[in-house]
């Protein structure tokens, strides 16, 4: 029977990601009572590995009651470097400090397990929320206007392998969201209910991440002065760039790198991350200024992990009846512009206004605001995966014309302004990007969308 008041309404969340956390923490901070998430990991079980956090993102945690744990071990930025990666010597440098003052909120850096485990924290201290863990989902068997998916307990007990085994079972809700990343099942099956042939792309890129203990750096005084100061710094080259900048109260040195793919790019399957070879990253980065070579020779052996960089073709829609599609499941991104977390939070937000404006409790009200989400979102989140595209093409230039130009607009930024290579420290961009409130855009624009729907 459906629910006779909106905020009963019983939400299902699959995925428990940067996406999947922030829709569920979303939802219940506008007073739904019933959301359940389900996610395969037995845990969070986040990736060492570092994050921005920009100024959208920082606003929406914080109207969530997230932001202030997060805060206070993330490390407020100053400015950004961006260097030649060869010989260290610097393109262009922009200042950051305007940041909190031109948009309320710091553009900082953090822990991606702070980040996760503080929305998670949030979400526990709201009793509408329950997790599946090790629960599966797969086999959605209607989008709506019930959807029914079925849910796959993994086998409990763990450690020898005597733990019993559950049955899958059918689970049927009044709205389902689907935040399973890049690798989306329900998306897959979306598209092929309506015969749209919209596929995964593969960027011919792939990074290690690389996490360094301030002790390791403690004997290097220019490691150190890496760690210490709040900046990000990023060494660019051909076909290749390294992103760094310390997290965790300047505990820990984070490093992203990109280079092409040469490990993934002959697999069969669709795999993400693989143990990486340390001799091989050094090789790679060979041609890298000694400062930076010095780095990437204090990650242990053994410990160097490669990631696939994949993003999606865009699609034409995100909602299928009463079903949404959440986070990198619809726009996943390469990481050029430290966007795609934020976006996906930006998702949940929206999601949560437009659900607690439905004028009715019925399959149709639902539907049409689920599709006053995808059209609040889905042109802002297109537009920052290719500008996102695009700042990895300007940064990765090899000789020639192309890359002249784009060192003398790094250089006139010492003299003045002008556009910034690096898109995510461009003055216009952030504009476009830290200066959008989308929960306030959603709140004010409901009425008007919906009525066109
Ligand atoms: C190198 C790199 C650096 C980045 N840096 C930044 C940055 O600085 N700032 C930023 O904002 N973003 C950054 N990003 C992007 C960001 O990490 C992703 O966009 C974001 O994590 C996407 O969140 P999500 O919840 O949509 O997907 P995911 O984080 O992939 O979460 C999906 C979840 O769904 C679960 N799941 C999948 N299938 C099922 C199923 N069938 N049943 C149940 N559970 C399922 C998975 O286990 C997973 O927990 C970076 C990405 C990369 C690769």
């Amino acid at each position: 029977m459906a629910p006779k008041d909106v905020l009963d309404l019983h939400i299902c969340i699959i995925g428990a990601g940067m996406g999947g956390l922030a829709t569920a923490l979303a939802l219940a901070k506008q007073g739904f009572r019933h959301v359940d998430v389900f996610e395969s990991a037995s845990n969070l079980g986040f990736v060492g590995a570092g994050i921005q956090l920009a100024p959208n993102m920082a606003r929406i945690l914080d109207k969530l009651g997230a932001w202030s744990d997060i805060e206070r071990e993330a490390v407020d930025l100053k400015d950004t470097s961006i260097r030649q990666g060869s010989t260290d010597q610097e393109l262009g440098h922009v200042d950051l400090n305007y940041i909190r003052a031109t948009y309320d909120y710091p553009h900082m850096v953090g822990h991606r397990a702070s980040l996760a485990g503080s929305i998670y924290a949030a979400c526990q201290r709201e009793k509408a929320i329950t997790f599946l863990f090790a629960t599966q989902a797969s086999e959605v068997q209607s989008f709506g206007p019930q959807p029914c998916f079925t849910a796959t307990p993994r086998k409990s007990g763990g450690g020898g392998g005597g733990g019993e085994e559950k049955p899958p079972y059918p689970v049927t809700c009044d709205v389902l969201f689907a935040a399973d990343g890049v690798k989306s099942l329900v998306r897959d099956q979306m598209l092929r209910l309506h015969n749209v042939d919209a596929k995964i792309i593969d960027t011919g890129q792939a990074a290690y991440r690389i996490m360094l203990r301030r002790e390791d750096m403690r004997n290097d005084p220019e490691l150190l002065e890496l760690i210490d100061k709040e900046s990000v710094t990023r060494w660019i080259g051909e076909k290749r760039h390294i992103i760094a900048y310390p997290v965790s109260n300047k505990q820990i040195y984070n490093m992203s790198t990109v280079q092409p793919d040469r490990n993934f790019a002959a697999a069969p399957s669709a795999t993400y991350t693989t143990k990486g070879s340390k001799p091989q990253m050094m090789e790679v980065f060979g041609d890298f200024c000694p400062k930076v070579k010095r780095m990437l020779d204090l990650v242990p052996d053994g410990e160097v992990c490669e990631w696939k960089l994949r993003v999606h073709e865009p699609l034409p829609f995100w909602v299928d009846e009463q079903t949404a599609l959440v986070g990198d499941a619809c726009h996943p991104t390469l990481p050029h512009l430290a966007q795609g977390a934020a976006q996906a939070i930006e998702d949940g937000a929206v999601i949560a206004v437009v659900l607690s404006k439905l004028p009715a409790v019925t399959p149709e009200a639902i539907n049409k605001a689920l599709r006053v989400y995808e059209k609040v979102r889905m042109a802002r989140a297109y537009t920052l995966v290719e500008l996102a595209a695009a700042s990895g093409r300007a940064m990765h230039l090899g000789e020639g014309a192309a890359k002249e130009e784009r060192d003398r607009q790094f250089a006139a930024l010492k003299s003045g302004k002008g556009p910034v290579p690096d898109k995510w420290a461009d003055a216009d961009v952030q504009r476009m990007i830290y200066g959008r409130d989308v929960m306030k855009i959603a709140e004010e624009e409901f009425e008007g969308i919906y009525a066109t729907l």
